[in-house]
């Protein structure tokens, strides 16, 4: 909905009109769409997931849930070889990346971030007033770290990067990961982790090693719980606590009991984890193949998603057209990536059904 017309400046803050909102893939009233647009795991939650939650809801949702959640906390600082006190919990890993935005890095000097990657840290500098630094991707789209250093005398407010990035899926090896600790070890170097357990390097072991590193997870992709709104940060106990100040001065409880419920027996099925997450990597490969086939270069992808483009035709106009075939991706408007296709890697009848469409789209547009 479009709302700046109806802004009345006498009831606004200033600051409302001038917020540049994140615009999430559209997510129609449609049925039998092939969604592909919003990295969605293509597979249900595990059904022990589904008996926790109905469990969940027939007791105690009279009750305000744990402020804590100290059981999911510990679920997944079990899960990743930590301490309780070094997990974060929140109402998506978007929350988490909202408070680590607020507790780490306002500092009056910009927050180094690269041109490409997830479209929602601008967002929150717009929200906070932190200026940005874009530091450019190399032409082949790989995150290049000593772009990242700087002279003594200049101040940066921190780096955040994902890895692997969105929405090009290209990962960073770990050790680039440090190097980039090394160089800014007065400032939190946030580490967005959202496609990691589809085949990236994780950050997670460099924690006890370095006081400046954040590792941002979310249960939305990999464990398929976009819906139930779980996200979690790791590092060292002074970084968590720094986060918990800033949460409990805006919301005491960002999960509630079907979240946290639902959390805990997630990391519990590691088996159906294993299951689906090979499923989508095994997806992923051959659907790079046959998009190949078609004529798209693809950028190689260590997510749930690839970045694909066509050298003759143009993406926008294969996005609309797929969308007309009830095939949705998503297209960014964006310099230097406009004509790229982000493509969610959906169950192998998905990427078939993608395959065929695609197939017509550019016979019609050759
Ligand atoms: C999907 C995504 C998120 C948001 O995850 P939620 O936990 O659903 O809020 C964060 N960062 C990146 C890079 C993502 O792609």
């Amino acid at each position: 909905m479009e709302v700046t017309g109806l802004l009345q400046a006498s009831f606004c803050s200033p600051v409302v009109g001038r917020l540049v909102p994140y615009v999430p893939g559209e997510q129609p009233k449609i049925d039998k769409l092939v969604k592909l647009n919003a990295n969605e795991n293509p597979y249900p939650p595990s059904p022990r997931v589904i008996a926790a939650i109905q469990m969940a809801a027939q007791q105690g949702l009279q009750l305000y849930p744990d402020p804590e959640s100290t059981a999911l906390r510990h679920a997944i600082a079990a899960h990743h070889g930590l301490a309780a006190p070094h997990v974060f919990l929140g109402n998506g890993s978007d929350e988490v990346l909202a408070h680590a935005f607020f507790a780490f890095f306002q500092h009056g000097c910009p927050l180094l971030m690269p041109d490409i990657s997830y479209s929602f840290y601008k967002v929150y500098c717009g929200l906070y007033d932190i200026p940005v630094e874009q530091v450019p991707l190399t032409l082949d789209m790989r995150l290049d770290v000593s772009a990242y250093a700087r002279g003594e005398g200049a101040s940066v407010a921190g780096v955040v990067i994902a890895n692997p990035n969105a929405p090009t899926g290209v990962g960073l090896p770990l050790q680039q990961v440090e190097q980039l600790l090394k160089l800014h070890p007065k400032r939190v170097v946030l580490v967005d982790e959202a496609y990691v357990d589809f085949g990236g390097d994780s950050a997670m072991p460099l924690i006890a090693q370095y006081p400046n590193l954040l590792v941002v997870h979310t249960l939305s992709k990999s464990r398929s719980l976009a819906g139930l709104r779980v996200g979690f940060a790791c590092g060292q106990a002074h970084l968590i606590e720094a986060l918990e100040r800033v949460k409990n001065s805006f919301n005491s409880y960002p999960l509630d009991r079907l979240a946290i419920a639902g959390g805990v027996a997630a990391f519990e099925d590691q088996a159906y984890f294993e299951q689906t997450r090979r499923a989508v990597m095994s997806s992923r490969e051959g659907l790079i193949l046959a998009l190949e086939d078609l004529g798209f270069k693809v950028l190689p992808s260590q997510a749930n998603f690839v970045f694909a483009r066509h050298p003759q035709q143009d993406a926008a106009a294969i996005a609309a057209d797929l969308r007309t075939r009830g095939v949705l991706v998503r297209h960014f408007k964006q310099p230097r990536i406009e004509q790229y296709l982000r493509i969610s890697i959906g169950t192998p009848a998905q990427c078939d059904e993608l395959l065929h469409a695609l197939g017509s789209v550019l016979s019609g547009l050759a």
